[in-house]
């Protein structure tokens, strides 16, 4: 079978924007979402939309979506594409409510339950860390300051208390979930009993009352690789709200946010800076310095260099985010008018005039 392309398949060009792949996504899914849509082909559009979102909604993905093509992403069960379906969830959650989950597990025989079982993943969270532009050089490590729910710890996450345990739930039968017909659709809803925990507690925990969490404020250090690009996402696995019934905990995603600089323009690995140089300099040349990321740098400007010359220093820019050789600084030197001179400048650039005047007459005579 030959599959679609996800570009095509949301509407959108190859180089759209994160934003751009979430608008056209929320289109698709409130046009095709089976609750909604009763048409043949509906739910099929709805699956492929939304995968197609999975792949491209995911920075990692996508690269190797752009790169392989279907085969770059593949590898799910069924040989379909895996992906966080809670993470969809909870971007969309105006479309997709509370019983989400069962839709899409229905549709791709995965996603909340785990082979069935009640067990599912925890919900993963997403922070945004800012960091400073010459942090990109060399890479940094910062501190996240985090409100998540984690497992309660009188109970360990049983919401039972000491001596009890917890029972199966009588209305799902322990699968957290339960099937109702929506049109041509059996769609899996939460069980509204245990709200999707498979168990109901006879005692509860009176720490956590029986929800087995509790709120906790955590520090987590994440490292920033050199090279990182404004609105990257680092991915910690894990470190996201606890499953529930053993199922394996969210990812935290960190939001990359760069400082703007004052000094550097970046495009890329590139730098871009501007150095005032004198009228002098420029005429005659002269060796200048040149602030750099690390330092400084000696840069010769030849005689006759025009205002907006652009010279490159080589690998004076960024490194690349997994390695990689640097970047290059590129200089635009700009001459600098003074506005202010002393009487000795003042006198010495009007004999400079003179000369010029004089310079100038000969040649209309010559004409
Ligand atoms: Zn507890
Ligand atoms: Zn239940």
């Amino acid at each position: 079978m030959t599959q679609r392309d996800y570009y095509e398949i949301l509407g959108v060009p190859r180089d759209a924007d994160a934003d751009t792949i979430k608008k056209a996504y929320r289109k698709l899914a409130l046009k095709f979402h089976p609750d909604r849509n009763k048409e043949e082909g509906a739910a099929e559009k709805f699956k492929e939309a939304s995968e197609a979102y999975a792949v491209l909604s995911d920075a990692d993905k996508r690269a190797a979506y752009d790169r392989y093509g279907h085969a770059g992403v593949q590898g799910g069960p069924g040989g379909g594409v895996q992906f966080d379906m809670e993470d969809i969830l909870s971007q969309f959650s105006d479309i997709f409510g509370g019983g989400g989950g069962g839709l899409f597990e229905n549709l791709f025989g995965f996603g909340g339950g785990r082979g069935g079982s009640s067990a599912r993943r925890g919900r993963s969270l997403r922070v945004g860390v800012q960091i400073d532009f010459m942090d990109v050089l060399n890479g940094t490590q910062k501190t996240i300051q985090l409100r998540r729910a984690e497992h309660c710890e009188d109970c360990q996450g049983s919401g039972a208390a000491a001596g009890s345990s917890r029972e199966t739930c009588p209305v799902c039968r322990g699968h957290g979930q339960v099937h109702q017909q929506q049109g041509f659709f059996a769609v899996r809803t939460t069980c509204p009993r245990c709200q999707g925990e498979g168990s109901l507690v006879a005692k509860p925990c009176s720490r956590c009352r029986g929800s087995g969490r509790e709120t906790r404020e955590r520090e987590i250090r994440v490292q920033i690789p050199p090279g990182i690009e404004d609105g990257a996402q680092i991915r910690l696995a894990g470190e996201g709200e606890p499953g529930r019934q053993q199922g394996p905990a969210g990812d935290l995603f960190v939001e990359v946010n760069l400082q703007e600089n004052e000094s550097f323009h970046r495009d890329g690995r590139d730098l871009y800076t501007e150095v005032p140089i004198r009228y002098t300099q420029a005429v005659l040349g002269d060796k200048i310095r040149v602030r750099t990321l690390d330092g400084e740098a000696r840069m010769g400007i030849p005689a006759g260099t025009p205002t907006g010359k652009l010279f490159r220093l080589k690998g004076q820019g960024l490194p690349k985010l997994h390695g990689g050789s640097r970047g290059n600084l590129f200089v635009r030197v700009y001459v600098d008018v003074p506005s202010r001179l002393n009487r000795e400048q003042k006198s010495l650039l009007k004999k400079l005039a003179e000369a010029e005047k004089e310079e100038l007459r000969q040649a209309e005579e010559s004409r």
